[in-house]
Formats: structure tokens, C-alpha cells, sequence
């Protein structure tokens, strides 16, 4: 891993007019790991002012005083670079705004204004010989951290979270993102300081809260959150599940069920979406839960579970086109099917209800769910069978609709009214393009309308009853070829 052209052109412009610069925060982390970090950002001894005269081409974000310089990289993880002049800790009156931004003169106290050991770690650019590593500045022990793969709340852990509830969030975020346990002392300090994150924009939580569930270890992190008293204040509905045990086809509760799907859906790489459904497609279990033991049901969960989602996506102001699908994948996950029972109408209804454009997520949210519940029932070739029947019904019927002349132009260019023969021509028409689809122009369709017009009744009937073979023996070959392609032959 080096440190980009970049980064090092833009300290080096800085060292240059006298000012002290570094990598610092997360990016600095990541490169002592070797991880690709997500962005990259430099601290400085210069204020904005003295910044921005170095660097023209920027864009000055006042609130945070922060100067965002535009590079030339094509990499967006480079193209803009954030600047900060180093900064102390300031007063957090309401545990979540800086009450002001106070310039720092040092670097140690700019790093030790920040969250975490692992954090708080600067590298300063060496010249000549050895200009390959930097330097490495780890007030706070962080190295030692990383090797020893802990989170630790840089300085007394009680008054940073107290400082900044956000950092709560933060802890469990970076703990399960790079898969780091929390130091004893922290944790202690998150349990003790958990319920200061109401006091935190609901926005800035379910950034944190998406970094986590986007992660391998999803799961782990939602259950992290939930044994250190975070949960409640993110997804209440989803404690509800926990000791909700449910009846002969699981072994586990709803809670971990809930889980379980997660961490599948997590292991499979699949998307947020589905990752959403599958944490919160039985969130409503023990809202409809009736008797108890192996006999229980749950009747209706999927209907209340779709509008809890809603609600609960919608408080964390998700963005809509995401909450809409993860509504109908909860919504949908329970549908029936069964190779030879449920015919092609309900598919297509499956379709229309759930969306074409959710369907491989919804059998996602499937497989998670049958991985999920401990028991899983085999299903692969009932919801390969399933694909097949869907791609079937999907596909455009073979219709006169495809044309791109229609009956009026026909009873126009042969100047006849309504009657059968329209119809045939029009099938005689569709053969003949299905077998050379190039066929299907408007002009040369004309054309070919006024010939047929010419037929004497017993040619067109023979022309109309050959099109018909041809089209069912079309239609076949495309069955064939789909069944193939879904391995249900
Ligand atoms: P990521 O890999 O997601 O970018 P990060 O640790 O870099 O994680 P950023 O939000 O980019 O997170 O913040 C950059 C740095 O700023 C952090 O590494 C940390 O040093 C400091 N920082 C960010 N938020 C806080 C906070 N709430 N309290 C103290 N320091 C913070
Ligand atoms: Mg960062």
C-alpha cells in the first residue's frame, strides 16, 4: 500500500509554504492495515484562509471549516481531498454539535480530539532515503491496537461518549466493519452512556447503522448493539423478537431468526435491500403471535411486517425507492409455491404483486429465510422450477401486438371493413416475421399487406393455417430453451 500521488502532492504543497501536514484518521488506519481506505484526509498546522490561497481549486465547507481540494484523479475515492486545520476538542453542550471549533496548534492535540486509539493515528511524509514509508505518529497507542484488533476510546472513554454520543454508534460500526472486539473499559463506557444516543440525529445513526448491516459481519453488529442497550434506540421492534419462540418448523426465536437471515444474506453478499428484508421480514411475529408451543401461529405477519417496515425505514428517513422494495420483499416472502399446483395465473399475480424488477431479491429473501430458520426444508428445485415458470410468464406473449402494422392499417391499405380476413393476414404477417424478424418494417409490412390482399380466400386460409404451426412450434422451442436454462428439464 502507498500513500496516493495525490495525497503526498497536496502535504507537500502545504510543507512547502512552511505549514506542517499529515494523513490522519481513518485513512491512516487503513493504510497500517493494508485496506483500501474510503477516503483520505489531511490534517494541517494552516487555517482555511492559508489553504485555500494554496489551493485555488477548492470548495470551503465554512460550517465544518473544513476546504475540500479537487485533485485530478479519475478515482473517486481521490478526487477530492478533505483538508482540516488541526483542531481541538471542543464543548458538546447537547452531547452531539460542537458548541464552537477551536483551532489547535499541535498535532497531539488534534489527534487526541479524536474518537478512537485505532483513530488517532498520524503519518507524516518522509524525503530521501526511506521516502517509501512514512512516519508513523501514535500518541494513543493505536498501532498496538491494530495489531491487538481492539476498539479503545482514545483518552477516558466515559467523557468521549458523553462528549459525543455519535461515538457510540461509531464504536460498534468500526468493531464490526473490521471485525475488532471492544475494549473492556469502552464497552463498559458505551453500556453506561447508551441512552445519550437520543440525543443523536436520527440520520447520523442510520448511516452508521446501514455501514454495519452493508457488512460481512452484519449480524454480529446488530446483536452488538442489542447487548450493549444501542438497539433500542435504532430498531426497538426488533427486541420484541427475542425470547418470541416460534413453532414446529423453527429452532429458533424470532429474534435470531431474524439473524440468522441477516447473517446469510450478509455471507451471500446480497444487497441492502435484501439485507433489510431479511432482518425485518418477520419483524411483526410477535405482534400477531397466537397459542404458544410447536402450534403456534402467525397469521397475517407478513401484512403487519410490511407496514412496520415502512414506518420503521421511513423514521430513518431510508431513501424511498430503497424502503418501497424492502416493503414489498417483506410483504412477498411468504408466497406459496409447489411445481404442479400453483398454476400460472398465480405466478403471474406473485409478479405483478411483488414487482419483475424484485424478484430474484424476493428469492433471495427466500433463501435466507429458509437458511435462517435452522431447519431448512428443501426448496432449491421448487423455487428453480419457480424461475422458470416466472421467466415463462414474463416473456412478451407472441402477439400481433409485435407488429408494426395493426387491423386499422390492414382494413386501410386494403379498404375492407372488420371481418376475418384482417386477422389472418395479421397472423400470416406474424409468422413470417417471427422467422426473420427484420421483416417487421412498416413499409415493407405495407407492402407485403397488399399483396396478401390479392389472395384468393382458400390461398390466404392455407397461409394463415401454416403461420399458426409455425408460431406453436416458436413458442415451443422457447419453452424448451427456458426450462433449460432454469435446469428443470
Ligand atoms: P471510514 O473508514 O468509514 O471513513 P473513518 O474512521 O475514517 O471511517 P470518518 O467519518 O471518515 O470515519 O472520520 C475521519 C476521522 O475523523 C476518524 O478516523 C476520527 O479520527 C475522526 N472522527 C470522526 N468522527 C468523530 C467523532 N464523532 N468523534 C471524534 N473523532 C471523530
Ligand atoms: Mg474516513
Amino acid at each position: 500500500m502507498l500513500i496516493p500521488k495525490e495525497v503526498k502532492s497536496i502535504i507537500n504543497k502545504l510543507e512547502k509554504a512552511g505549514f506542517e501536514a499529515y494523513v490522519v484518521g481513518g485513512c491512516a488506519r487503513d493504510f497500517l492495515q493494508d485496506r483500501e481506505p474510503n477516503d483520505w484526509d489531511v490534517t494541517t498546522s494552516a487555517v482555511p484562509e492559508q489553504i485555500q490561497k494554496i489551493f485555488p481549486d477548492n470548495f470551503y465547507e465554512n460550517r465544518f471549516l473544513t476546504v475540500t481540494v479537487q485533485t485530478q484523479s479519475k478515482d473517486p475515492k481521490l478526487k477530492e481531498i478533505e483538508i482540516t486545520t488541526f483542531r481541538s476538542e471542543a464543548k458538546y453542550s447537547d452531547k452531539r454539535h460542537p458548541d464552537e471549533i477551536n483551532f489547535a496548534q499541535t498535532l497531539e492535540e488534534d489527534l487526541a480530539r479524536r474518537d478512537f486509539t485505532i483513530n488517532a493515528i498520524a503519518l507524516k511524509l518522509r524525503k530521501g532515503v526511506g521516502a517509501k514509508s512514512p512516519e508513523i505518529i501514535d500518541p494513543f497507542s493505536g498501532q498496538a491496537d491494530l495489531k491487538k484488533k481492539i476498539v479503545r476510546a482514545a483518552g477516558n472513554p466515559n467523557d468521549r461518549f458523553s462528549e459525543d454520543a455519535l461515538r457510540l454508534m461509531r464504536a460498534v460500526r468500526l468493531a464490526t466493519v473490521l471485525k475488532f472486539s471492544l475494549e473492556e473499559k469502552t464497552r463498559a463506557a458505551i453500556v453506561r452512556n447508551a441512552p445519550l444516543l437520543k440525543l443523536i440525529s436520527i440520520e447520523r445513526i442510520r448511516d452508521e447503522f446501514v455501514k454495519i448491516i452493508e457488512s460481512e459481519k452484519a449480524a454480529d453488529g446488530v446483536e452488538l448493539l442489542r447487548r450493549l442497550g444501542l438497539l433500542k434506540y435504532v430498531v426497538p421492534e426488533l427486541e420484541e423478537g427475542v425470547g418470541c419462540g416460534q413453532n414446529k418448523h423453527h429452532i429458533y426465536d424470532c429474534y435470531e431468526h431474524n439473524l440468522f437471515s441477516l447473517k446469510y444474506a450478509a455471507t451471500k453478499n446480497f444487497n441492502l435491500a435484501v439485507r433489510l428484508a431479511a432482518l425485518f421480514h418477520d419483524i411483526a411475529k410477535p405482534r400477531v403471535k397466537k397459542g404458544e408451543g410447536p402450534e403456534a401461529t402467525f397469521y397475517g405477519h407478513e401484512i403487519v411486517g410490511a407496514r412496520l417496515t415502512a414506518k420503521i425505514l421511513e423514521r430513518l428517513r431510508l431513501p424511498r425507492d430503497l424502503s418501497v422494495k424492502v416493503v414489498r420483499l417483506v410483504r412477498y416472502h411468504l408466497f406459496y409455491y409447489n411445481v404442479g399446483e400453483v398454476g400460472e395465473s398465480s405466478v403471474r399475480r406473485l409478479l405483478r404483486n411483488a414487482g419483475p424488477e424484485n424478484i430474484e431479491e424476493l428469492l433471495q429473501v427466500r433463501y435466507a429465510d429458509r437458511i435462517g430458520s435452522g431447519v431448512p426444508k428443501a426448496e432449491p428445485y421448487k423455487l428453480r422450477h419457480l424461475r422458470y415458470l416466472m421467466a415463462r410468464v414474463s416473456t412478451d406473449p407472441i402477439s400481433a401486438k409485435m407488429l408494426k402494422v395493426n387491423g386499422h392499417d390492414v382494413m386501410e391499405i386494403l379498404k375492407i371493413s372488420p371481418s376475418p380476413k384482417v386477422g389472418q393476414i395479421l397472423d400470416i404477417l406474424l409468422g413470417q416475421i417471427l422467422e426473420d424478424p427484420k421483416k417487421n418494417k412498416k413499409e415493407a409490412l405495407r407492402k407485403e399487406v397488399v399483396r396478401l390482399g390479392r389472395l384468393s380466400d382458400k390461398e390466404l386460409d392455407a397461409l394463415a393455417r401454416e403461420a399458426e404451426k409455425g408460431k406453436e412450434q416458436i413458442e415451443q422451442k422457447r419453452d424448451e430453451m427456458t426450462k433449460e436454462k432454469y435446469w428443470v428439464t
